[in-house]
């Protein structure tokens, strides 16, 4: 018997649930050394590794002996030397998947697979999730770019408005030849052609008391780019009634806010803001203006936000409310407490139906 080191690489320790590097193995032959190595890292290991009927490697894991692919050698025969060096790495170039990815999944996602909160787990997560977002403007540009980019699966646009002139200056989803069309079209032509590996599912109207509920549910995860209230707070109303988690954000010209709500986990926007100012006090991005590089920032935000959600990955905004100032270029966070009378979420919550609610005027309950 012969002590061999054997190394892994990051994608393959990803892949296989294996921690470690590198490893010393003892044995005659390569098939020695993977037996030892499923004897050390258990019999999953052995099922990522060996193909069950023909009991040689899968196709997609390659071993490189002294540099060499053992398949140009003796394959797993292949006698092993004194210090040789033996290295693990999943194909990723001709040939058959590895995991369940395509070639061209492997490399469109590589920069995300080789980062340890990713992985092949990570990816394989996120090629297997569904996000709403609401709005194709501002907020829901960056946002549904981010996520088609990152190889979210499923992804649902509702829009009910035309691309305008004016939405151009923000609305990156949306080109010139694109006026007059309807925004969930041209956003899903854009998102299509960044990424024809998810699918776009879209909703050519405004989110509206009576569709939300139906619209809302079934989606791991809602990402708010709404530009008025009524459809804030109708968002926040419907994701704590049908328990959807959500980002809530909103911009206005040079300051954005942004916070994440886990449904009874945490603070909602109505515990922020129990009812929505009346009409005319705050003004619209319309009326007001925004500089179009705001809601890219706090739609990045949204989507780095929406992406840890999936991969159950680092530390969500719950709880915080994060402000930016643009023209004084800073962030300041706030804690959110949960309150216990918030009529959505508190303890004896009066929004108990989304008709209950008066979304034309102030957003409060109707009695
Ligand atoms: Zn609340």
């Amino acid at each position: 018997m012969v002590k061999v080191n054997v190394k892994f690489s990051v994608m393959f320790r990803d892949s296989v649930g294996v921690t470690a590097t590198t490893v010393d193995v003892a044995g005659d032959t390569v098939k020695d050394l993977i037996d030892a190595l499923i004897n050390q890292f258990g019999p999953q290991f052995g099922e990522r590794v060996l193909d069950a009927k023909t009991g040689g490697l899968r196709r997609f894991v390659n071993v490189f002996f002294n540099g060499k692919d053992i398949r140009n050698l003796q394959g797993l025969d292949t006698k092993l030397q004194e210090g040789a060096e033996v290295r693990l790495i999943p194909a990723v170039a001709g040939g058959s998947g590895f995991l369940g990815f395509t070639q061209d999944q492997i490399v469109r996602y590589s920069r995300q697979i080789i980062l340890k909160e990713v992985g092949g787990k990570g990816q394989r997560k996120l090629l297997n999730s569904r996000v709403l977002v609401v709005g194709a403007g501002g907020l829901g540009s960056p946002v549904s770019l981010y996520l088609a980019a990152a190889g979210v699966n499923k992804l649902g646009i509702i829009d009910g408005d035309k691309v305008d002139l004016s939405n151009l200056q923000r609305q990156i989803l949306h080109s010139t030849e694109d006026i007059e069309r309807p925004k969930v079209e041209s956003a899903k032509e854009t998102l299509t052609k960044l990424n024809p590996d998810i699918e776009v599912v879209t909703y050519n109207e405004r989110l509206n008391p009576e569709n939300a509920a139906t619209v809302i549910k079934n989606w791991d995860f809602v990402v708010d780019g709404s530009d008025n209230f009524p459809t804030k707070f109708l968002v926040n109303d419907a994701c704590i009634l049908e328990n959807v988690p959500f980002s809530h954000g909103g911009v206005l010209r040079f300051v954005g806010m942004t916070t994440t709500i886990l449904p009874h986990k945490g603070p909602c926007y109505r515990c922020l803001t129990p009812e929505a100012p009346p009409p005319g006090m705050i003004p619209t991005c319309q009326e007001a203006g925004v500089l179009g590089a705001v809601p890219g920032v706090i739609g990045a935000v949204q989507a780095t936000e929406a992406l840890k959600y999936l991969l159950e990955a680092g530390e969500l905004l719950v709880g915080r409310v994060l402000f930016f100032d643009a023209a004084g270029m800073r962030f300041e966070e706030f804690e959110l407490q949960q309150n216990p009378n918030c009529p959505a979420c508190g303890k004896k919550p009066l929004i108990t139906g989304l008709s209950k609610v008066d979304y034309g005027h102030v957003c409060g309950v109707r009695f």
